[in-house]
């Protein structure tokens, strides 16, 4: 290699260097105080130019474009390609938070539905557990068994509650209207078909709901029991078989 080859070797190099220093600080004056790699709209992390100066995001430079009604850039006049920009990457925070955001109006619409469950349970498990005692009752006047010999469960008493007949309905409606208003006869009732609807999935129904209403339903039901001939004989409830829905 002889020495002129060197030279303009040398020469080339030196005007490459030359050329991006200027470019640099053109950059770097251009886009403000903001680094080169930095999006000079956001000012985060940008691995994408939007024009000869500016590195911007996606979002960045289409927001850019909607403040000064033009997709181009103000001081070299180059024009976005948004194609080849890269996306925001709060976008991915903000994603988060939307998702944790929507995960927390979740948890809290759900802990208001238990809430009112629970409440739902402190007030109809009483009545059903007399409800279906006079049920039991009649049938143990009619066939001389003493008392039926299975556990009634959570699922067993809200179906037969709802599908019986009206005459359970009515009478529920009835012992509750008792101890509250009409409208709040009404939202039990209307809970109570809420309730038979989430049988299959009791999350929605809540634990302690589910467990509340069969300790009270178990209570008021074994005393009522425990009474035995010492309860006073009330007018014949229209008794319906909570198995297979037909009159007894
Ligand atoms: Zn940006
Ligand atoms: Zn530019």
């Amino acid at each position: 290699m002889d020495g002129s080859l060197v030279r303009r070797g040398e020469a080339a190099a030196a005007a490459a260097q030359a050329a991006y220093a200027a470019a640099a600080a053109v950059t770097s004056r251009l886009s403000s105080a903001a680094p080169h790699d930095l999006c000079v709209v956001c000012l985060q992390p940008c691995a994408t130019k939007a024009c000869a100066c500016s590195f911007m995001h996606e979002q960045c430079a289409a927001s850019y474009a909607n403040s000064y009604g033009t997709p181009r850039c103000r001081v070299c006049s180059g024009e976005f390609d948004s194609e080849k920009l890269s996306k925001r990457p709060r976008d991915n925070d903000e994603d988060a938070a939307i998702s944790e955001r929507a995960h927390k109006r979740r948890r809290e619409r759900e802990a208001y539905e238990h809430g009112l469950n629970l409440e739902w349970a402190r007030r109809v498990a009483p009545c059903a557990a007399q409800i279906l005692f006079r049920h039991f009752q009649h049938i143990r006047n009619e066939s001389h068994h003493v008392q039926p010999t299975f556990e009634l469960s959570f699922d067993a008493i809200v179906l037969s509650l709802l599908h019986s007949g009206p005459e359970y309905l009515d009478d529920l409606s009835e012992r509750l209207s008792d101890t509250m208003s009409g409208a709040e006869v009404d939202h039990h009732l209307r809970r109570l078909h809420l309730i038979g609807d989430a049988l299959s999935s009791p999350e929605r129904i809540g634990e302690e709901c589910l467990s509340e209403f069969m300790r009270l339903f178990n209570a008021h039901f074994d005393r009522r029991l425990l009474a035995g001939g010492h309860i006073p004989v009330e007018a014949a409830p229209p008794v319906v078989n909570p198995v297979d829905s037909t009159p007894a």
